[in-house]
């Protein structure tokens, strides 16, 4: 059995990054769980995922705004597994804001988190990669292929993780660091589930019969796809970004 590797997941409480810890502890790979304490999501049901799977985690508390929390995060899996191997920007927040609504104050509270919230995890978890690692961040259709009527702050964030991103695999690809995108399609997560800043049950069950695939995504149909980006498998990708979206982005609509 080779060593475990060690990963970080920011906002893996719910959704796509819970799914994900509970799919390293299938492939020796041990997590800390991200929870930003602030949502009601409950960090335990990652844990008992892992644990059900036969793996090993721990939770802690990081709030991606800020980089001391976000260091803490990262230095928290050299502490209690004593490397880092991989790091997952993947906590997100999505709002709807009209263009004539988007005051410098939204635009601003959106990009802390979707854009400069990935640069803090990218940054925090390279300096603590010491035989090199792989990192994903999760951007989306909305920005990473389309737009989005009344979203333009969430499409600019997730539009700016691709450049990030590909600087940031030019950078470190010489010191054996990989990095890549993953640009979720419609996944039935939280996010996506809430009505007010997204489509709601309704909207995504309607959305999903369009989808050349018949139906919207699970969490784990993300999650196995960042599993595979941060794996040996995938050693000679980096910069790349992976849309996972049932076919979404491919179908022409006349
Ligand atoms: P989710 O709401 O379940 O997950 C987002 C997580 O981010 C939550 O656990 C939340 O607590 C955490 N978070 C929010 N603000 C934070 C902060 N300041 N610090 C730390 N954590 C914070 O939804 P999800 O769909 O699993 O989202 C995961 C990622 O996928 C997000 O980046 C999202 O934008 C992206 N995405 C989702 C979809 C979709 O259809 N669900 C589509 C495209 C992209």
């Amino acid at each position: 059995m080779p060593e475990p590797q060690v990963a970080i997941i920011t906002g893996a409480a719910s959704g796509i990054g819970r799914a994900l810890a509970a799919h390293y502890a299938t492939r020796n790979v041990r997590s800390v769980i991200g929870t930003f304490p602030d949502d009601p999501h409950d960090p335990e049901q990652t844990l008992r995922l892992v644990q059900d799977a036969g793996g090993s985690a721990v939770v802690h508390e990081v709030d991606v705004r800020s980089t001391s929390s976000v260091d803490a995060f990262a230095q928290r899996a050299v502490d209690e597994f004593g490397r880092l191997d991989i790091a997952v920007a993947n906590a997100g927040i999505l709002r709807n804001s009209r263009l004539q609504d988007l005051t410098d104050e939204r635009w601003a509270a959106m990009l802390d988190v979707d854009l400069t919230g990935v640069l803090r995890t990218l940054r925090a978890g390279a300096a603590r990669m010491a035989d090199g690692g792989a990192m994903v961040a999760v951007s989306s259709i909305a920005g990473g292929v389309y737009g989005w009527e009344g979203h333009a702050h969430y499409a600019a964030a997730k539009a700016g993780v691709l450049g990030l991103i590909r600087s940031v695999a030019a950078e470190l690809g010489p010191v054996g660091i990989r990095a890549n995108v993953v640009i979720p399609g419609l996944i039935e997560t939280p996010q996506s589930l809430d009505s007010v800043n997204s489509l709601g049950p309704e909207g995504l069950e309607r959305a999903g019969l369009d989808i050349p695939w018949g139906r919207v995504g699970q969490p784990e149909e993300v999650a196995s796809v960042i599993a595979f980006l941060t794996s040996d498998d995938a050693r000679y990708v980096t910069g790349q970004s992976l849309i996972v979206d049932g076919g979404l982005t491919i179908k022409m609509r006349a």
